[in-house]
């Protein structure tokens, strides 16, 4: 296996991942598989291919050029995965870009050249570069040497992670690089966790511990945070449980971010068939109502909001 991860997109600019004005990398491949995953064409760590119907002008030249018969019009996804040989010729003709090549390889040097550019908006902004996914430590010597170099160069760095990971080899390769650490806490009883993201939560849980004893011994910060998922994590009994693991680990702030359902539709471009009941129990925004309930469980426990 390839010691280089896929990488999904660099999006700059951004205000919504950490302080300041960042830049977004976002590596492909996740040890979880969570049902709502709000990035689900990170989810594999291979190279795909997506179709955007609403750019499609229906030329057809992409069918006349698949040599694999991979391309219907009577196949509500467009594309049979299951023929496509990932050859990507179909792109290269589509006149639109609705088809789309999804993960690219990217020596250190590429990435680090393309982000280093906004380094003048990061030292203005107290802003720096996120590593995010997926779960940007699903290769870790990469990673390494990328937060690495750019800690060299004076850039904050922040890794925004899942927390499923081995943590001697964490803590000994991308730890010293760090400033920051985004660290998702989802669902605390195990069987649950492992129904909705696909493993269970004891690592997790534990390097979470590892970690935050750290920060209070004068570590990287590590902010826990934990997505709005209706009937799934915003339930009273999986908040309450989150409240008393922060109480018993001395964890004083978090981060509730507020469920979207955009990503149904990334979904069908990348031709994942979501069950029926889950779209149905989430096809809703979570309301700003909801998301102040939730807020309150944790601020009544004296725990701080991050907005
Ligand atoms: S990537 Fe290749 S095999 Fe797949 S649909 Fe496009 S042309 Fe056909
Ligand atoms: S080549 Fe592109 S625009 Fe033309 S039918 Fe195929 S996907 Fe649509």
């Amino acid at each position: 296996m390839s010691k280089s991860p896929l990488i999904l997109e660099i999006k700059g600019n951004s205000l919504d991942d950490g302080p300041g004005i960042r830049s977004v990398v976002f590596i492909k491949g996740c040890p979880l598989s969570c049902t709502w995953c709000h990035n689900p064409e990170s989810k594999k760590a291979i190279a795909e291919i997506s179709f955007e119907t609403k750019t499609c002008i229906g030329c057809n030249t992409c069918i006349e050029t698949c040599t694999m018969d991979a391309l219907s019009r009577e196949n509500p996804f467009y594309i049979d995965r299951a023929v496509c040989n990932l050859c990507f010729e179909c792109i290269e003709t589509c006149p639109s870009g609705a088809l789309e090549q999804v993960g690219k390889e990217m020596s250190i040097s590429e990435l680090v050249e393309k982000v280093i550019k906004d380094k003048p908006f990061f030292d203005t902004s107290k802003g720096g570069v996120t590593f995010s996914g997926g779960e940007p430590t699903i290769k870790m010597e990469f990673l390494a040497e990328v937060v690495k170099a750019f800690k060299e160069k004076g850039v904050h760095v922040l890794i925004e992670t899942c927390g499923q990971f081995n943590y001697e080899r964490f803590n000994e390769l991308i730890y010293p690089h760090v400033d920051l650490i985004y660290y998702d806490i989802k669902i605390m009883n195990g069987d649950d966790h492992k129904k909705y993201c696909g493993t269970s939560n004891e690592t997790i849980l534990e390097n979470f511990k590892k970690l935050h004893r750290k920060f209070l011994d004068g570590g990287v910060e590590v902010l826990p945070r934990t997505p709005l998922i209706p009937n799934i994590t915003d339930t009273e009994k999986n908040l309450a449980a989150i409240v008393s693991f922060y109480k018993e680990n001395r964890v004083e702030k978090t981060q509730l971010m507020a469920y979207h359902p955009l990503w149904q539709e990334k979904n069908r471009k990348i031709g994942i068939k979501s069950s029926a009941n889950s779209e149905e129990k989430m096809s809703e925004w979570l309301a700003s109502e909801r998301v102040k309930e939730c807020e309150k469980i944790f601020s009544e426990a004296g725990i701080l909001i991050e907005k």
